[in-house]
């Protein structure tokens, strides 16, 4: 493969690196999909129905449909949030879902490798991707007019080439995969995800048990770096009679916090992705906008490799942040206010026993955008959010 040219490589086979090998196949390149293969991505795999649409991902990958959200106070309070009409929950397993999508880029024409991505180099010839296909081989090379980091929060690509990726600010998020134990069991729903908002579980984020059909994901995730994550998740499975559910795989890895300011160097590199920071703040929700900006992150790519401009690599994070920039803010403000004490966190769920507060929490969710189309409905949520913040309105009981 060395010396081999490509219009782009792109590095990691997620939900953002085989989007974008995918699209920019579609539009004729010539693509490389490097991606290391050999641990599945510890990931809660909730997905909203825009994505299958999005995407063209067809529902037999989903595992199992939730039609509800059960938030779990600090008092032990549960609201029910249930989906209504407009929807569903879906969930992903990730190593079904994440090689369906590297095998759909192979079939739109991209080259697939299996290997690690080692550094780039840059000489008179051009930019070489170097690479190993196995623990301690030999390093490899191929080149390319461009390079997409898609390798996930830690990326090498990322942290190599991009100004402020090395200080990326993360949640570490730990789950287990348990067999899950038979409908009603101790209060188990497998169509309905669990959330709780309660310090002893996250002191800044939350905790969840999301139902995957035979498996279910426990876990919870804190940027605070004292915190039991472990320990906790087996307290919590004590607690809610989960303890004897057979194990299947313990994980973790770390969600980023924030959009990195800048996805590209002005040259030759451009990230998607976690690489790039795009998970929603309060929810952790990633794997929908990984895909986005992977599209995005290919269109820009791609008038690169026509115009040789790299002034094209900036639109990508221009035109994600201006799809999504404000939601992320709205939900860091969120997570910033709510997620701060157990005071707060028991007002918040207190605020999603509201039908209002409720259908525009899953329109938002399930289409992606905020909605506009009940303008009293806003009012009457930032009046009632404002009563909460003065601490004005009464909990329920
Ligand atoms: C515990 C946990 C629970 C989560 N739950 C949810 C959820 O329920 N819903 C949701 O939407 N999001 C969830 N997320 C977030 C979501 O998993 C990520 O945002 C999403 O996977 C990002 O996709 P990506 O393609 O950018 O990166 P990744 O999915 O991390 O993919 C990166 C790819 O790069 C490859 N790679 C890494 N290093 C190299 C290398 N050196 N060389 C070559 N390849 C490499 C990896 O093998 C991998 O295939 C969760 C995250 C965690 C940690």
């Amino acid at each position: 493969m060395t010396n081999e040219l490509y219009d782009v490589v792109v590095v990691g086979g997620g939900p953002a690196g085989a989007t974008a090998a995918s699209d920019l196949a579609k539009a004729g390149h010539k693509v490389m999909l490097l991606d290391r293969a050999g641990r599945i991505k510890p990931c809660g795999g909730a997905v909203p129905p825009r994505l299958l649409e999005d995407f063209d991902i067809p529902h037999s990958l989903l595992v199992a449909k939730a039609r509800s959200a059960r938030m779990i106070a600090p008092s032990g309070r549960k609201v029910d949030m249930p989906v209504g009409e407009i929807g569903f929950v879906g969930m992903v397993d990730r190593d079904v879902f994440d090689e369906w999508l590297r095998q759909r880029a192979a079939n739109d024409g991209a080259v697939r490798c299996t290997g690690s991505f080692e550094t780039i180099e840059r000489d008179g010839q051009g930019t070489h991707v170097c690479f190993r296909t196995s623990r301690g081989g030999e390093l490899e090379k191929v080149r390319a007019k461009l390079v997409i980091g898609a390798e996930g929060a830690r990326s090498k690509v990322a942290r190599q080439n991009i100004d402020g990726a090395e200080d990326m600010k993360c949640v570490f998020a730990y789950h287990e995969v348990i067999e899950s134990p038979p409908a009603n069991n101790r209060g188990f729903d497998p169509a309905r995800c669990d959330v709780f908002y309660q310090g002893k579980l996250s002191p800044d984020f939350y905790a969840w048990i999301f139902p995957h059909g035979h498996t279910s994901s426990i876990g919870l995730g804190s940027a605070n770096k004292g915190f039991p994550l472990r320990a906790t998740v087996s307290d919590m499975r004590d607690e809610l009679g989960l303890d004897a559910c057979k194990t299947i795989r313990k994980e973790g890895a770390p969600i980023p916090l924030k959009p990195l300011k800048r996805w590209d160097n002005g040259k030759d590199v451009l990230v998607a992705g976690d690489a790039a920071g795009v998970v929603a703040p309060a929810s952790g929700e990633g794997i929908y906008y990984a895909m986005t900006c992977g599209r995005i992150a290919a269109e820009a790519a791609s008038e690169f490799v026509v115009s040789g401009n790299p002034t094209a690599l900036k639109g990508a994070r221009k035109r994600f942040m201006k799809e999504h920039g404000r939601v992320f803010w709205i939900l860091g403000m969120m997570q910033f206010f709510w997620y701060s004490s157990d005071k707060r966190r028991e007002r918040f769920v207190d605020m999603c026993d509201d039908a209002d507060v409720q259908q525009l929490t899953w329109q938002a969710y399930m289409n992606k955008r905020l909605v506009r189309a009940k303008p009293l409905a806003h009012l009457k949520i930032f009046l009632k959010d404002t009563a909460h913040l003065l601490g004005l309105r009464p909990m329920a009981r």
